[in-house]
C-alpha cells in the first residue's frame, strides 16, 4: 500500500475537510483533525498539520493539496547520533561497564540505578548465566539471574525512594537531571569499588543526548572518560544488560516492600488499574500516602483524585 504524507497551514486542512465532507468518518484517531475515506484511500489530518494519505490512490489524491514529504528527505531531518560518544566497533567483546535504570516511568515505586563491570573474561559466563535484553524476561527470571549476578560481577545500585523524588522534583528538578546524577554517581561508586580495575568502555544506556546528559552534570565530579551512550545499549553490552536485571531486581524488591506496607498489591506502570490502585492507597491511607508511595507529578494523582471522588459521592 502507497502512502504520502504532505504539510499544510491550518486554513488548507480546514479547506480540505470541506472538501471531503461527503467522506469523513465519524470516528478520528488520537492527534487527527478529520478523517476521510474517498475512493481509494485514507486520509488522516493532525493537528500538527501533517496530512497522512494511504491507499493506491493516495499519491493522486496528496497532489490535490500539496507536495509529499520524500521517506529520503524525512531521513535528513532525523538527527543523527552523536559520532564522539557512540559506541566504538567490536564493544561487544570488551571489557565494560554498563549503566540502565528502571522505574521512571512508573507511577509507584522508586527509580532504580544500576550500573555492572562486565570483564571481557566473564564475559560467557554471563551468557551462562542467562544474562540478555530484560525486555525478554520474565520477573521470576530476573530474580533468578540477578541473585547470581550480583555474586558474580561487580556492581553498584542505587535507589531514589520517592519522598525524595518528590521533594527534588518539587525544588524543579526534572527527571532526566536526577537521571543523570544518579548514573554518574553509581559509575563512579563502581569505579572505586573495582580498586583501579580500568574498564575499556563505559556504556550508558542513552536516555537522553549525551551533550544533555553532562550539561546536567556540571559543577560536578563528572565521570566522562570512555563513556559513549546507545539507545538499546542493552543489546549492544553485556554489562548494560547486566545493570538492567539489577536495576529491575531491586525495583521489584521495593514493590514487593511497598506491597506489604499498603497491605494491598502495587501495581507496576502508570496505566488505569494505577489510577485504580492509587485510589485505594487513598481511601486506605489518606492522601498524603501517595507521597512515599508514587510520583506525585504523574498524571495519575489527579485521575486517583477523582475516582475517590466518585466512589465517595
Ligand atoms: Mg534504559
Amino acid at each position: 500500500m502507497s502512502h504520502s504524507i504532505i504539510k499544510v497551514s491550518a486554513s488548507a486542512m480546514e479547506q480540505m475537510k470541506q472538501s471531503y465532507a461527503g467522506s469523513l468518518t465519524p470516528a478520528v484517531p488520537q492527534g487527527a483533525v478529520f478523517q476521510a475515506k474517498p475512493p481509494g484511500c485514507t486520509i488522516t489530518a493532525y493537528r500538527s498539520g501533517k496530512v497522512l494519505f494511504q491507499g493506491k490512490n493516495a499519491g493522486t489524491e496528496a497532489a490535490r493539496w500539496g507536495t509529499a514529504e520524500t521517506p529520503k528527505a524525512k531521513k535528513t531531518v532525523k538527527k543523527a547520533a552523536d559520532p564522539l560518544y557512540a559506541p566504538p566497533a567490536g564493544i561487544a567483546s570488551m571489557s565494560v561497564i554498563g549503566s540502565d535504570e528502571v522505574g521512571t516511568g512508573d507511577y509507584f515505586g522508586p527509580i532504580t540505578v544500576a550500573c555492572a563491570y562486565a570483564d571481557k573474561t566473564k564475559l560467557s559466563l554471563m551468557r551462562e548465566l542467562g544474562v540478555k535484553d530484560s525486555k525478554d524476561l520474565k520477573d521470576p527470571q530476573i530474580i533468578e539471574i540477578a541473585k547470581l549476578l550480583i555474586k558474580t560481577i561487580p556492581y553498584s545500585l542505587l535507589v531514589l525512594k520517592n519522598e525524595k523524588y518528590n521533594q527534588m522534583q518539587e525544588k524543579g528538578m526534572s527527571q532526566g537531571k536526577m537521571k543523570a546524577l544518579l548514573h554518574n554517581q553509581a559509575i563512579s561508586n563502581l569505579l572505586r569499588k573495582m580498586n583501579g580495575v580500568k574498564p575499556e568502555a563505559i556504556l550508558i544506556d542513552q536516555f537522553a543526548e549525551p551533550g544533555i546528559y553532562f550539561k546536567h552534570l556540571s559543577g560536578r565530579d563528572i565521570v566522562k572518560e570512555k563513556t559513549f551512550f546507545s539507545t538499546k545499549a542493552e543489546s549492544i553490552h553485556l554489562s548494560v544488560a547486566a545493570a538492567s536485571i539489577i536495576a529491575r531486581y531491586s525495583f521489584l524488591i521495593e514493590m514487593d516492600k511497598l506491597s506489604r506496607e499498603a497491605g494491598m498489591t502495587i501495581p507496576k506502570g502508570a496505566g488505569p488499574h494505577v489510577d485504580e490502585a492509587a485510589a485505594k492507597l487513598i481511601i486506605n491511607k489518606g492522601e498524603g500516602a501517595l507521597r512515599t508511595f508514587t510520583k506525585l507529578h504523574f498524571a495519575n494523582t489527579q485521575k486517583a483524585k477523582r475516582l475517590v471522588e466518585r466512589k465517595r459521592s
